[in-house]
């Protein structure tokens, strides 16, 4: 096993929005970057929305050219499939010893031409779809997966050879084994990104057992034009929902869970899903159970506007239990806030928890970066320098560092870059201070 040594400028760990444009900030400017990325494709939460707030813009045409820039950006070395496994310090820079999980493709021959995939006889819930669709035991990662190479997953595999016998390259190699590499960088960016509450862990709220209860993100895909059905139906019985209703804070500013903060997109997310959604389904009735309506970036405020000016409902309440009838139809009990604390009974087709964000990853042990009491990475001078770690030469961006849109990921990853830049810059180029002579007297 040959171990291969990479030494470069910068490392970005994360291949999200963030991690992507805090790459391309740094390659844009000379200097060498690897991106590493633990899943099969980069694009990270983002390349799986339908629209973003407050554009409406289609997530996967604004998501792609960047994808494909990171991929042919002469400056960066793209690795995708990995893990860190560990990071030491080497005088002033980093060491990072990555693994590359085997594939059982090979990555220079595949030209993603997905005659594997037809092949295979193996069907598993497919997460890019929230496990509402189906993909095969090999497979390109999604559509328009960055880098379009397939993987196999030897766990669920049969060994039958089908691929194999498909592929008009060879590409299948099932002697694929983990390869170890090292990465030497001046400087770290994090880009870790956030997870979603689980389902699961608000029992008042059927911990995950309800089918027609979904979370935010499963109803991304379902308005997705890639999306597992092409239209939105309702998990228990393909029926198409006429009575839809939100709850928001479900699983943000909850002590009961721990999440005492505010996950900042689930009002907008919940208010564009609302809209598209009247798009997708004129006939159905849309509600907003909300404590309060928080729509702080530019434009926000004029979207909320709009969404109720097009009929959907917000309805001032704080929904206490969802139960189900019969025929799986979410029940929802809510304190009618506006309406005296009047405690009703509403029967939907669909409820959509408006779960909040959580850190995607810790990276205290590892990194040696501290973490806020909220579990995100700790800013210690968040008001000055909003992506310096505790650190020195590790950097955040995006959401590792707290919930934020897509907007302020974006911000935060140009941020992130130039601190990186500023940092790389000090320690190649010291600034010598001119001597008298030097000096030019005009
Ligand atoms: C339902 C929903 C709808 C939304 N809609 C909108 C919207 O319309 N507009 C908007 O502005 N925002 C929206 N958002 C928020 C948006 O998704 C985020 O702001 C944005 O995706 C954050 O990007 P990120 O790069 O920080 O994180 P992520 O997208 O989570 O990317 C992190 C990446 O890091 C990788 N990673 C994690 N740990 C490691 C590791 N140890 N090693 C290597 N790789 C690792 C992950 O695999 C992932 O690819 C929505 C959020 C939700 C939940
Ligand atoms: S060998 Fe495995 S991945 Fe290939 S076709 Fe058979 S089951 Fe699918
Ligand atoms: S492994 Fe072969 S058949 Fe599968 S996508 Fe790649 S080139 Fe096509």
């Amino acid at each position: 096993m040959t171990l291969s040594r990479l030494r470069v400028d910068a490392l970005v760990v994360g291949g999200g929005i963030a991690g992507m444009q805090a790459a391309l900030d740094l390659a844009d400017q000379g200097y060498q970057v690897v991106l590493v990325e633990k899943q099969a494709s980069i694009g990270g939460k983002m390349i799986a929305l339908s629209k973003v707030f407050p554009t409406l813009d289609c997530c996967s045409c604004i998501t792609t050219p960047k994808m494909s820039a990171v991929a042919h950006h002469p400056n960066i070395q793209l690795l995708t499939y990995c893990d860190i496994q560990a990071i030491h310090q080497n005088g002033a820079s980093y060491v990072a010893d990555v693994l590359k999980k085997p594939r059982y493709v090979d990555e220079e021959l595949c030209t993603g031409c997905r005659q594997c995939e037809y092949a295979c006889p193996i069907d598993l819930p497919n997460p890019f779809d929230m496990n509402l669709g189906a993909y095969r035991a090999v497979r390109v990662p999604f559509s328009t997966a960055v880098p379009q190479k397939a993987v196999l997953d030897i766990d669920n595999c049969l060994l039958c050879g089908k691929c194999e016998q498909a592929c008009p390259v060879s590409a299948i190699d099932f002697t694929q084994t983990p390869q170890p590499l090292e990465i030497e960088a001046q400087a770290i960016v994090l880009a870790t990104g956030y997870a979603i509450t689980s389902k699961a862990a608000k029992q008042e709220y059927g911990a995950g057992r309800l089918p027609n209860v979904v979370d935010g993100l499963t109803v991304e895909r379902l308005l997705a034009p890639t999306g597992p059905y092409g239209h939105v139906l309702r998990p228990s019985d393909g029926k198409e929902p006429g009575s839809i209703a939100y709850v928001q804070c479900a699983g943000s500013r909850d002590q009961t869970l721990g999440v005492e903060y505010c996950s900042r997109v689930c009002c907008m997310y919940a208010i564009k899903q609302a809209m598209l959604l009247s798009g997708a389904l004129p006939m159905a009735d849309i509600t907003i159970y909300y404590m309060d309506i928080r729509t702080f970036g530019k434009g926000y405020e004029q979207f909320y506007q709009n969404a109720q000016a097009m009929g959907i409902q917000f309805v001032k309440g704080k929904v206490a239990r969802i139960t189900e009838d019969a025929e799986h139809n979410p029940i929802v009990r809510v304190e009618l806030i506006d309406e005296g604390s009047r405690i009703v009974e509403q029967v939907h087709d669909l409820v959509v928890l408006s779960v909040g964000m959580l850190p995607g990853y810790n990276p205290q042990a590892m990194y040696g970066v501290p973490i806020a009491g909220d579990g995100f990475v700790k800013i210690p001078a968040p008001n000055m320098a909003p992506t310096v770690t505790d650190r020195a030469g590790i950097f955040v961006t995006g959401t590792a560092s707290g919930p934020m849109d897509i907007v302020d990921s974006i911000m935060t990853a140009g941020a992130a870059a130039s601190e990186a830049a500023a940092y790389l810059q000090e320690r190649y180029v010291p600034a010598a201070v001119p001597s008298e002579k030097e000096l030019v007297h005009v």
